[in-house]
């Protein structure tokens, strides 16, 4: 794992070098997918959401961007998406300069291969039915109904919602939404799906499932980067851990086992609670292979802290 001290860098002697890194984002012959130096992003004039965000991410890789609330992850996916660009800094995303694409150069080409989930799947359903809503994006395309038919029952079939094709999203449940949402991005067949807090306010079960399903997306080969604060999950859906701290800078990039495995690193980024830890009770997060069926469905994995 590579620990970042986002105020003394490499002077502090408790920090290990930055060439520790243990993780894919090593190879660097691989051109990266997102490419991000002393990316500072400000809302308006004074409200800091990332404050230098310095980040490789390379094809095929299953990123989590874990933070708590309010570290800046659904900013950095909106960044990732190219919805917003930079206050400060470089990037790009594809090889393209993000602040070309969030003004509109190639934006739809570039949104073909990036897809975002948002976190409240109503952003993103807004048709009568479910089939409409994921057909929305390859109808953009211009492509035959057949073609538009074939892309949407493969999305479906993805996140394993046929069955809800006619409904109308209203009625869907919490769970059910988040996956015509997860399809509606898939029917553009993108390389890369970014997903928001895929798993917020799911019930155990719902969650279990949905788990499933996006560690299927990243097993496929695409890029995946999902932000989320929910450490039980971290383990299924990857394979790198990017941790963000509520100063808004990566505090660690590593592994799962070495992320979670650090009980400093995960109190300092408000992720477990300090007064649990300071009892010396611990958590228990370990990675399993995932079937629909796993006994742990109720507990996902996390025993109580
Ligand atoms: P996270 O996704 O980790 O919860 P966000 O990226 O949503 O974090 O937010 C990072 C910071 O930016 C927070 O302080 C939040 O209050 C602020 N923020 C987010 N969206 C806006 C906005 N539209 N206007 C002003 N501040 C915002």
């Amino acid at each position: 794992m590579t620990m970042i001290d986002t105020d003394a860098r490499t002077t502090d002697p408790m920090v290990e070098p930055a060439t520790a890194v243990e993780t894919a984002s090593a190879a660097t012959d691989v051109e990266p997918v997102f490419h991000l130096r002393g990316v500072r992003y400000v809302y308006g004039r004074r409200q800091v959401a990332l404050d230098g965000i310095d980040l490789d991410i390379r094809p095929g890789e299953r990123v989590v961007l874990l933070g708590a609330n309010g570290s800046g992850k659904s900013t950095l996916l909106k960044l990732l998406d190219g919805i917003v660009s930079p206050t400060s800094g470089t990037m790009t995303a594809l090889g393209r300069d993000i602040a070309a694409v969030a003004g509109g150069l190639d934006a739809f080409a570039f949104h073909r291969e990036v897809g975002l989930v948002f976190q409240d799947p109503d952003i993103q359903l807004f048709s009568a039915t479910v089939f409409d809503d994921v057909a929305f994006g390859p109808l953009q395309l211009g492509l035959t109904q057949d073609e538009v038919k074939a892309r949407v029952d493969e999305a479906l079939a993805a996140m394993e919602i046929a069955h809800l094709a006619d409904r109308a999203p209203f009625e869907l449940s919490g769970g059910e939404k988040k996956r015509a949402a997860i399809a509606s991005v898939l029917s553009l067949r993108p390389d890369v799906v970014l997903l928001d807090e895929p798993t917020a306010s799911l019930d155990p079960r719902t969650k279990w499932v949905l788990v499933t399903l996006i560690r299927k997306l990243g097993d496929q080969g695409r890029t995946l980067v999902t932000a989320t604060h929910e450490l039980d999950i971290v383990p299924i859906i990857a394979e790198r851990v990017v941790v963000i701290g509520e100063e808004r800078r990566i505090l660690a990039d590593g592994t799962p086992e070495s992320i979670l495995a650090d009980r400093d690193l995960l109190v300092r980024a408000n992720l477990i609670h300090e007064h649990l830890h300071e009892q010396g009770r611990t958590i228990h997060v370990h990675p399993h292979e995932v079937d629909e069926h796993h006994p742990h469905d109720e507990a996902t994995h996390r025993h109580p802290i």
